[in-house]
């Protein structure tokens, strides 16, 4: 692959403290370098244009069952967005559920170069993998699901906080995973005898431990194992009107806690939005942003993605299964729900987001609010958790309402005055500038995935590297039309050093790799859990033990993480 300069654009790269300086990046070896010799090596012209590094996703759902199930439930969302060959690309189709070539295609045309799926059935791992390969250009990973996982409850039941360890850092490896991901913790296991619970100090039927117990404790392994993110948490009463102060009480809860080398147990909360509900019912429903953004400001262990809130058509789908349950009986739309025997369920149900349902409109302020009020651009990440609250492909229209007031302006005149007033967001006149878009979309979620070389432009990066034809010293928030535009359509897409977008058009396929984390589990404590787990398989579930791991056939292309902390288990 030939050297590549990118020349003289306008660099975005917080990590290292760029703020907009007009500078070349090098790369040489798919890596970013800090001198070489420019002879030989290939140009592109970024002059007048933003450069920052790659678009790094945390949370997002583009592969495996559940995002299949959206495939297969919805004929509907196909139509309206069939995607053509090209010499190049190949045919596929688009909206909410897209098929995972143009899942690929799309990150990257808008200058995504990392992505991950965030909820991963570990029953489920070889069909994500498989999905994830099908994927071309970016680079990603899968969070498997603890949050429900029978085998997660047992050691908490019985207080052995070493079992559980040693059995988080198999099951990482055994499905080649990334992340701690919890979703409504306890919750999805008692929807599996018809109902969830309503709160931190509920009980799991047949285990007899609380939500509380469960984050609580991942989150202490998390830190003991030194995986690269923190738990990848999904609260419980998802979607309930006031459910702002359970997300309260769960950020507090992981509040204090040390590990055994003293680290202090953090948390990521997902799709905050549905999560900062005030009031008591929907009839009363109004914004929990402020509360959740005050407590977000005055505690560095906590780090939340917005979810943010689109108004158009899409599907739902998550491992929260008595929610899907709600949702469906609150909207009438069809459904499918599915139970992963031992670990995990789902729901997938088709939504539409509307300027005239009340409900909506305040979902739409609240993730805002949450990323205009948090001061912090460390803290707060840009999402939709692509599908439920949006596709992944209004990313660009999320960055106009961050950058322009305007444009959010435009947006809350569609609404209605006394709906509005329920939401803080006409008071809030923050704009976003390139650096908090970078920061919030790249840098920030690098940095909380441990992903070293992601997310900035230092020496030793990966030449992943997004232009965007925009000319920063001209922008004005009046603007905003075109902020959507540069960023839904890359000027260059750079993917390890080779352009794989030009113009917003795809022009070249290379296949991302796939990272998950080995915590170097010794073999002697392997074997002790293998006894172990042996025992409850045969009892219990319709696979072997030995025909559950992910074999490495799964994953050609692929790089173990090795956290700090497997060092000294
Ligand atoms: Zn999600």
């Amino acid at each position: 692959m030939a050297d590549l300069i990118v020349k003289g654009g306008y660099v975005y790269d917080p990590i290292n403290g760029v703020n907009g300086e007009k500078m070349d990046i090098m790369i040489s070896g798919g890596k970013v370098v800090e001198d070489m010799s420019a002879r030989g090596a290939k140009v592109l012209n970024a002059e007048n244009k933003v450069v920052m590094p790659g678009g790094v996703d945390l949370h997002s759902h583009i592969a495996g069952s559940k995002i299949n199930l959206g495939r297969l439930l919805r004929p509907e969302d196909h139509r309206k967005d069939v995607v053509p060959r090209t010499a190049l690309t190949r045919s596929g189709v688009g909206y909410s559920c897209p098929s995972t070539f143009v899942t690929g295609y799309r990150y990257a045309q808008m200058g995504y170069t990392t992505v991950m799926e965030a909820a991963m059935p570990p029953l489920g791992a070889r069909h994500v993998h498989e999905e994830l390969n099908d994927t071309p250009i970016i680079d990603k990973a899968a969070f498997p699901l603890f949050g429900n996982n029978y085998f997660v409850m047992k050691y908490i039941k019985e207080g052995d906080m070493e079992r559980l360890k040693a059995f988080v850092a198999w099951l990482l490896k055994a499905t080649r995973g990334y992340a701690i991901k919890i979703v409504n913790p306890g919750g999805v296991e008692n929807w599996k005898w018809g109902s969830n619970v309503g709160g931190l100090d509920d009980l799991v039927y047949n285990f007899e431990v609380s939500p509380r117990q469960i984050v609580t404790s991942l989150a202490k392994v998390n830190e003991e194992l030194g995986l690269p993110h923190t738990i990848h948490l999904h609260c419980n009463n998802l979607g309930v009107p006031g459910n702002y102060e359970t997300t309260i009480d769960t950020m507090e809860a992981v509040k204090g806690i040390k590990s055994k080398q003293g680290r202090d147990t953090k948390v990521h909360v997902v799709h905050c939005q549905f999560n900062a509900l005030a009031g008591d019912d929907w009839s009363n429903v109004r914004s929990g942003a402020p509360q959740v953004a005050k407590y977000v400001n005055s505690n560095p262990h906590v780090t939340i993605d917005m979810g943010q809130a689109i108004f158009t058509d899409t599907t739902t789908m998550t491992g929260d299964g008595p929610w899907q349950f709600r949702l469906m009986n609150l909207t009438g739309n069809k459904w499918v729900n599915s139970d992963v025997e031992m670990e995990a369920g789902a729901g997938v149900v088709p939504y539409t987001f509307r300027k005239n349902n009340p409900a909506n409109v305040i979902q739409w302020a609240i993730g805002l609010e949450l990323a205009l009020s948090i001061y912090s651009p460390w803290q707060v990440y840009m999402t939709t958790d692509h599908p439920n609250g949006g596709p992944f492909t209004y990313y660009p229209r999320v960055i106009s309402w961050l950058m322009s007031r305007m444009a959010r302006t435009k947006t809350m005149l569609e609404m209605n005055k006394a709906v509005m007033r329920r939401t803080n967001l006409s008071n809030i006149y923050r704009e976003y500038d390139f650096q908090e878009v970078a920061t919030v979309t790249r840098a920030a979620t690098a940095k909380a995935l441990g992903l070293e070389g992601k997310g900035h432009l230092g020496p030793g990066a990966d030449g992943d590297v997004s232009v965007y034809d925009l000319d920063p010293t001209k922008w004005r928030p009046s603007m905003y039309p075109q902020i959507e535009k540069a960023f839904g359509s890359a000027a260059y897409t750079v993917k390890g050093g080779e352009v794989v977008v030009k113009d917003g058009e795809v022009v070249a396929v290379p296949n991302g790799t796939t990272f998950w984390v080995d915590a170097k589990i010794p073999d002697s404590v392997e074997e002790d859990l293998m006894g172990e787990l042996r025992e409850d398989f045969g009892k219990y579930y319709t696979v072997s033990l030995r025909n559950y791991p992910v074999e490495d056939a799964y994953l050609p292309q692929h790089r173990p993480i090795f956290p700090e902390g497997g060092r000294k288990w």
